[in-house]
């Protein structure tokens, strides 16, 4: 009998070979693979003040690179990250991989900060804030150089969403309501919430001197940001005429492709400190 048993198991093996090295997996079992292996990487993209024209900092966007070589773009993982539980260890990788490559840079100028996109699930539960707060202390960083992104998304359970905001504020960082203007908070909710910036989300800084109805919009969000006291990042900046508008209007940060696409940790840092020198105000990308 031990024959056929053999022969059952030889069987199964070559079956399940097979079935693996055809990638029959699911998205979600591939990405549960990726989180295991981590599969993941960080590329940073520079905030631009406009007052001044400098880099100040830049957002960590993550990436996932397949193991045949391909790079994946967070809209096409993150969305299903989140509804599978699979986003905290992410988020975990994304805050080890930022503090590993930026540590050093960042204890060494203290005017430059990293933003973190935080998911819903980071937000309510406070769990990822504890997770920076230990990375960030055990790299010996301020936590006032880690900003923090959240997406109006992040608001569905308000008391716990808030409490994380307040207790992110209380450490020092700075947060930011990511994508503003495409989700539904009303002026009267984002008064009481604990939040020192917006970011326009890019389809408004598209529509500068093109949309002659979505257009005002724009300056309606800039006009609500200053009437909260929030400081302003605009995401997206393509053009130089939409740069010069954001900075009549004063608009504080920028980020898009007319300064630079995201980068690698080194490409950044090289980017950052070629502009430490300069005071030029004009530069396009
Ligand atoms: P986001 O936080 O709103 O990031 C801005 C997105 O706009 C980035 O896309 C960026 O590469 C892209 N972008 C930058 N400049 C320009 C421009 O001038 N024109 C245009 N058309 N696009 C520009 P990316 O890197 O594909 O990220 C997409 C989204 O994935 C992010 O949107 C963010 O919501 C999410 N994401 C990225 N990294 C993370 C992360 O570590 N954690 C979580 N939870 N979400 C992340
Ligand atoms: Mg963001
Ligand atoms: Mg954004
Ligand atoms: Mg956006």
């Amino acid at each position: 009998w031990m024959l056929p048993l053999g022969l059952f198991i030889g069987l199964f093996i070559v079956a399940l070979v097979t079935f693996l090295s055809h990638k029959r997996l699911s998205p979600l079992a591939e990405l549960g693979v990726a989180v295991r292996r981590k599969e993941f990487l960080v590329h940073y993209q520079p905030t631009i003040d406009l007052r001044t024209g400098r880099c100040v900092g830049a957002e960590a966007l993550v990436r996932w690179r397949r193991p045949d070589g391909a790079l994946v773009r967070p809209d096409l993982f993150i969305p299903l990250a989140e509804d599978s539980g699979l986003i905290q260890p992410i988020t975990d990788q994304v805050v080890d991989i930022v503090l590993r490559e930026m540590g050093a840079a960042l204890r060494a100028d203290q005017a430059l900060h990293i933003a973190i996109n935080l998911a819903a699930d980071d937000v309510c539960s406070g769990r990822a804030l504890a997770v920076i707060t230990r990375t960030v202390g055990r790299h010996g960083v301020n936590a006032s150089q880690i900003w923090l992104e959240v997406t109006e998304r992040g608001f569905v359970d308000a008391d716990a969403a808030r409490a994380t905001l307040a207790r992110s504020r209380e450490l020092g960082h700075t947060t930011a309501i990511d994508d503003f203007g495409t989700g539904y908070s009303s002026l009267q909710y984002l008064q009481g919430l604990p939040v020192d910036a917006l970011k326009i989300d890019k389809s408004f800084v598209a529509t500068i001197g093109i949309d002659a109805v979505s257009g005002p919009v724009i300056a309606h969000i800039i006009d609500m940001a200053r009437s909260l006291q929030l400081s302003i990042v605009a995401e997206g900046v393509e053009t130089q005429a939409q740069a010069d508008y954001l900075r009549a209007r004063e608009v504080d940060f920028a980020q898009g492709w007319l300064y630079s696409k995201a980068l690698p940790a080194d490409e950044f840092l090289r980017f950052y400190r070629s502009m430490q020198g300069s005071t030029d105000t004009d530069r396009s990308g």
